[in-house]
């Protein structure tokens, strides 16, 4: 195969908002794609449609494109044909038919009691529960009597015994299934609606999709589709099924053990840049632990280097990734995703931004660091009270006048009160700090002693001297 005619996809179903899980088969998908020069494409599989919604197909279509995935193939690339499958009936139609007209499926009127019953005798007699076969042979005139009595059946694809299905995963390499476990199974829901197996099939072929990176949780669905696929003839994408990612507490990754939407991440005042750089390598190892490009992620992006072990959420590795993407950003980037210019005078932007580029992580945090530097009221730690009372009213007795003497030159300030005031180290630094900022830790102080101003210094002085 050409490298040029490589096609990958990524085929959410709008039922939820996307988390790191979703976002993580997203990316790979597109690195990979990237890598080969090829098309990723985005489908949105809209079948269930108690489930689906628009809102979310719209919303998972804005964290791609924040996130920087965007596809070259699906909603609003082309008129041509429809990414969503809820518009696609007409096409799964035509491919019903033509798996009808060569007997490979059959109705069946089983209803979900009946089935539900066959499931359990089989289990009690100690054997996988499968379809038991009830519809598979009925004549025309049982069928028209079924259906007489208004019984919608379901589409049931017809399976040959005692065959061997495999394929080589693209992950996992040589995989073996056995018909026998798998049994005729569903293709048209008795609502008409196709189950998930068959247009997922049929539309990664149709649309040309030549591998689909996807979780493992779909490796049993794959020989099913392969079957679909063969009976009608159609092109079979290479299959590679990624593990999964796991919580804390070693349960998938959701919501429930504190995965967060992106759309929450994107408001938290996480970088895209960082949580791209932490997702590929969750679940695929990179050589160079630099932060990367979404160009460079792709051209070290290798099938090889995804793991088969479930991989772990960190989140001190994402935060990791947010401060490298952050050391990045230029000062107009961050100054943006600051959002401090209610209260920091944009004369001050430069000093600000140098001043705690390096501390923070969030916005939130230079909110804090804007209403700490720019207002009045400063709240003072608990930890930072304790330094203060520590260090006593002389030594911010000798501290203003070093301030007022140097007027607010850190450096020799410092200098100063470390003469008067016989202290040294950390018994120095800490009160002042303790005193100014209410915090025990935070920027360079001589970056935000300016920024401060001396009169704001004096009065924050002023209060700790009887
Ligand atoms: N709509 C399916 C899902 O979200 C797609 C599975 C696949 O990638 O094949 O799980």
């Amino acid at each position: 195969m050409s490298t040029t005619s490589v096609k990958t996809r990524f085929a959410p179903s709008p039922t939820g908002f996307m988390h790191l899980g979703n976002v993580r088969t997203a990316l790979f998908n597109a690195l990979y794609a990237h890598l080969h020069s090829g098309h990723f494409l985005l489908r949105i599989e809209d079948t269930d449609l108690e489930r689906s919604t628009d809102a979310y197909a719209q919303q998972l279509m804005q964290d791609l494109r924040w996130l920087g995935l965007d596809w070259q193939e699906g909603p609003g690339t082309t008129t041509e044909i429809t990414y969503y499958q809820s518009q696609r009936s007409d096409v799964y139609a035509h491919y019903y038919a033509q798996l009808e007209q060569q007997q490979a499926v059959y109705p069946c009127f089983c209803s979900p009691q009946e089935l539900a019953l066959s499931r359990k005798l089989q289990r009690s007699a100690g054997q996988p529960p499968r379809y038991a076969g009830t519809c598979a042979h009925l004549s025309e005139s049982e069928r028209a009597v079924k259906l007489a009595k208004g019984i919608q059946p379901t589409l049931r694809f017809r399976i040959e015994r005692d065959q061997s299905i495999e394929f080589i995963d693209l992950v996992r390499g040589q995989q073996q299934f056995s018909s026998n476990d798998i049994g005729d199974f569903i293709i048209r829901r008795a609502d008409g609606t196709p189950a998930f197996f068959f247009c997922n099939a049929i539309d990664d072929a149709l649309m040309g999709v030549t591998h689909v990176l996807r979780g493992e949780d779909h490796l049993t669905n794959t020989p099913r589709q392969q079957l679909i696929l063969q009976a009608l003839q159609l092109p079979i994408p290479q299959y590679g099924h990624i593990s999964m990612i796991l919580g804390h507490d070693n349960a998938p990754l959701s919501k429930r053990n504190g995965s967060l939407s992106i759309q929450e991440l994107k408001q938290q005042g996480w970088l895209p840049e960082g949580v791209i750089n932490y997702l590929a390598r969750l679940g695929h190892s990179y050589t160079d632990d630099n932060y990367l490009s979404f160009k460079e992620l792709a051209q070290q992006f290798s099938l090889e280097r995804l793991g088969k072990a479930p991989a772990h959420f960190d989140e001190q590795q994402l935060k990791h990734w947010q401060q490298a993407a952050l050391h990045r950003c230029s000062e107009e980037e961050l100054w943006q995703w600051m959002a401090v210019e209610h209260i920091v005078p944009v004369s001050l932007k430069t000093d600000f931004v140098t001043a705690i580029r390096a501390n923070i992580l969030y916005p939130k945090e230079a909110l804090q660091w804007a209403a700490i530097l720019f207002q009045e009221q400063l709240i003072i730690e608990p930890n930072a009270q304790i330094v203060i009372d520590q260090a006593g009213s002389d030594f911010f007795s000798h501290a203003l006048t070093a301030l007022e003497d140097t007027q607010a030159d850190y450096a020799a300030l410092v200098k100063q009160l470390k003469q008067t005031s016989g202290k040294k180290g950390k018994e120095l630094f800490m009160p002042l700090r303790a005193a100014l900022t209410g915090q025990t830790h935070g920027p360079e102080m001589a970056n935000v002693l300016p920024l401060l101003g001396i009169d704001k210094a004096k009065q924050r002085l002023i209060c700790w001297i009887n």
